[in-house]
């Protein structure tokens, strides 16, 4: 299928790595022109370098921390004018709510909540002007199932998509959309990182708990960043206008729901 956004600009924050990267490859993989963001410079050169390898397309990368008002603009300034934005950032620390001060709470509100509406505030104005604009913000299964060892992902992430779900209406009307794309398990570093903690508290390796998340799930595996990002794609596709306020959940049937 022809997705319809040959030559359409996208900004993929947090695109060096991980769930990001396999958005930007998947957009690019389409000839959309990307900016990747990340702190790692040599982590955004290698997928920069890997992305014109397989596409051709159009890379630029913008580093800073897109947590803040300069990582923001380096963003910005390096794709004025996107058709595409993929919210993105580095997930809060797992860990018991006691544990959680004020500053704890401001760190997983200004990445996972503040960050991806300062860059909907600056972007969506000129997405409705041009009359096509996609919106993805990544964000957690946690939205819809709580995770324990996750709650400031579960109340920052909830706090974003309570946001989105009444501006996602306001937008629509000029072929912009904005959606949430919610992943269970995917096989990346920030995985490993949350089992690194269950480690730490229950003696239990990270392969171990790898071989059981993918055994309890009803797909039998953990998800990849390929099909995440081809989901993500579809979204910032011409076909996806009629699609917006959603909160698309991959995990592989994790979450047990009729509806
Ligand atoms: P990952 O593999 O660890 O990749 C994270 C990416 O984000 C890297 O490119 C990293 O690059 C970049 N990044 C992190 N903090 C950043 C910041 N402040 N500014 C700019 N770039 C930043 O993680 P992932 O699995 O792709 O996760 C992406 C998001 O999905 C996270 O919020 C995570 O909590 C959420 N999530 C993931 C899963 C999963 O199963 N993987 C499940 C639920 C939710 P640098 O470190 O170089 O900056």
């Amino acid at each position: 299928m022809d997705l319809g956004i040959d030559g359409r600009r996208a900004l993929v924050c947090a695109g060096s790595r991980g769930l990001g990267k396999g958005c930007a490859m998947a957009l690019a993989a389409e000839g959309v022109a990307v900016t990747i963001t990340g702190r790692d410079t040599a982590a955004l050169d290698a997928t920069a370098a890997l992305i014109r390898e397989h596409s051709g397309a159009a890379v630029t990368m913008a580093p800073g921390d897109i947590t803040t008002e300069a990582g923001r603009r380096a963003a910005l300034d390096a794709c004025p004018a996107p058709d595409i934005l993929v919210n993105n950032a580095g997930g809060p620390p797992p860990g018991d709510f006691r544990e959680w001060d004020i500053e704890a709470w401001q760190g997983a509100l200004l990445a996972n909540m503040l960050t991806p509406i300062m860059l909907i505030r600056a972007t969506v104005d000129g997405m409705m002007e041009r009359g096509f604009g996609r919106i993805v913000n990544i964000t957690s299964s946690a939205v819809k199932t709580p995770n324990d060892k996750l709650g400031l992902s579960n109340g920052a992430r909830a706090g974003l998509t309570g946001f989105v779900a009444g501006i996602a209406r306001q937008t629509v009307g000029r072929n912009v959309t904005i959606n949430g794309l919610l992943p269970g398990s995917f096989d990346t570093a920030r995985i490993r990182s949350n089992m690194d903690y269950v480690a730490t508290q229950t003696g239990k390796s990270i392969e171990e708990q790898l071989a059981e998340r993918a055994a309890k799930n009803p797909a039998g595996r953990l998800g990849n960043i390929e099909e995440f990002g081809a989901m993500c794609a579809f979204l910032c596709s011409v076909h996806a206008g009629y699609l917006t306020g959603q909160n698309i959940l991959m995990d592989g049937g994790a979450f047990r729901s009729s509806i």
